[in-house]
């Protein structure tokens, strides 16, 4: 194998996607399962999809036309406002986009009318995080303009918070929502149906709906992270009973020397900025990986136990490997955050392996994780039956 690569388990990631899909059917919630950390990976794609996810979601389009050449049918969303530029492409590939601005609205109808295709039109609600959306009172407005273009379809509302200023979803920015397709839907005529899609956000939602959050409308979540990386992005803890260790990143050593852990002479300023403040601790066992910012957000690494990342420039990571001096091409493997999964990904420099299956015998029924067991009952997913 050959590295910098990352791992991506996708057993691990259909457990987490299946645990979150059947705990948010409980509360009437769907989930879209966003694709855009792995660049539309259509392996990710597939196992969402087996794992019960209702429709992928994207945010670039090249993303989702890769998932459409690989064969990907099922209902996709364009996730960020799609630009006036690639109307055609949007209409094309996806069937439904998140949107706010009708010069957009009015470039994807008539893009959608010359190829005769319906295209579906989430309008997204400004709730506080001053990210996209609407003003709630410029709503009405939209929707009108929406019932007289051609071959676009307004099929609801949806909201995202924490990405911006970390407003975190609850009873009151999640029922001004709700308030407000209800309030859409009574002011429609008798015979149209109510809207079908409420899309409450993204993983920053899951803690208000676990921890008894008035629903409501909310019918629809978009999770990426929570699903990936099995963690909350507005603590950054883990969620109870999901796998946190879906992906790593390994990176190979390529210099290990005992060096003093504190540098000499006169200090400026460094490629990426201000220097770290170093520790005078005696020397110490520094590895160097051949991984660097050009690959991954260093500060997003979690290291094993007992190896501490120093720093890192364009093409090298620091490590102090503590107590034993690493080998040269040796390996190190470290759990991505979001923000490091996410420049890992798109880095041209590290490999993507995708691992499925191997760990079965490992997952057999009697081997099943607790959480697993409790999800499925007896219905145990085909990869633990014996
Ligand atoms: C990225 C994104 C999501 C998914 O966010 P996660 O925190 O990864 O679940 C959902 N909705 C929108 C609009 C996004 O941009």
């Amino acid at each position: 194998m050959s590295s910098p690569r990352i791992e991506i388990d996708l057993d691990k990631i259909f457990y987490n996607a299946k645990t979150l899909v059947t705990r948010l059917k409980a509360h009437g919630i769907s989930v879209t399962g966003v694709t855009k950390a792995c660049c539309g990976a259509p392996q990710l794609a597939k196992v969402l999809l087996r794992a019960g996810v209702t429709s992928l979601g994207d945010s670039r389009i090249e993303n989702i036309e890769r998932m459409r050449k690989a064969g990907i049918k099922s209902p996709i969303t364009l996730i960020r406002s799609p630009m006036i530029s690639q109307v055609d492409r949007v209409v094309a590939a996806a069937d439904i986009s998140l949107n706010t601005e009708p010069d957009v609205i009015r470039a994807l109808s008539s893009a959608a009318r010359k190829t005769r295709k319906q295209h579906g039109i989430i309008l997204m609600i400004e709730l506080g995080d001053l990210r996209e959306g609407l003003m709630p009172c410029d709503v009405g407005k939209t929707i009108q303009l929406l019932s007289i273009l051609p071959n676009v379809t307004f099929i609801g509302l949806g909201a995202n918070l924490a990405c911006r200023n970390g407003i975190s979803p609850d009873n009151d920015n999640m029922g001004t929502l709700s308030a407000l397709a209800n309030r859409i839907d009574g002011a429609a005529d008798a015979t149209s149906h109510p809207m079908s899609v409420v899309s409450g956000g993204n993983s920053s939602n899951l803690d208000w709906v676990f921890s008894g959050g008035n629903i409501r409308r909310i019918n629809n979540l978009r999770l990426g992270e929570a699903i990936l990386l099995g963690c909350d992005p507005l603590h950054r803890q883990p969620i109870h009973g999901l796998y946190t260790d879906a992906i790593r990143l390994t990176g190979e050593v390529i210099e290990s020397k005992t060096k003093p852990s504190k540098p000499w002479g006169t200090i400026a300023q460094t490629t990426f900025g201000e220097p770290p403040i170093a520790q005078d601790v005696g020397d110490v066992f520094q590895a160097i990986l051949a991984i660097g910012q050009q690959d991954v957000d260093p500060s997003g690494l979690c290291p094993p136990d007992g190896i501490e990342v120093l720093g890192a420039s364009s093409d090298h990571l620091l490590l102090n490997t503590g107590t034993t001096q690493m080998r040269v091409g040796s390996e190190v493997s470290f759990l991505p955050d979001y923000s490091a999964l996410l420049r890992a990904m798109t880095s041209p420099y590290v490999e993507k392996t995708y691992i499925e299956k191997v760990e079965i015998s490992r997952l057999m029924p009697q081997a099943a994780p607790a959480f697993v067991r409790a999800a499925y009952g007896s219905g145990l997913p085909h990869q633990y039956r014996a």
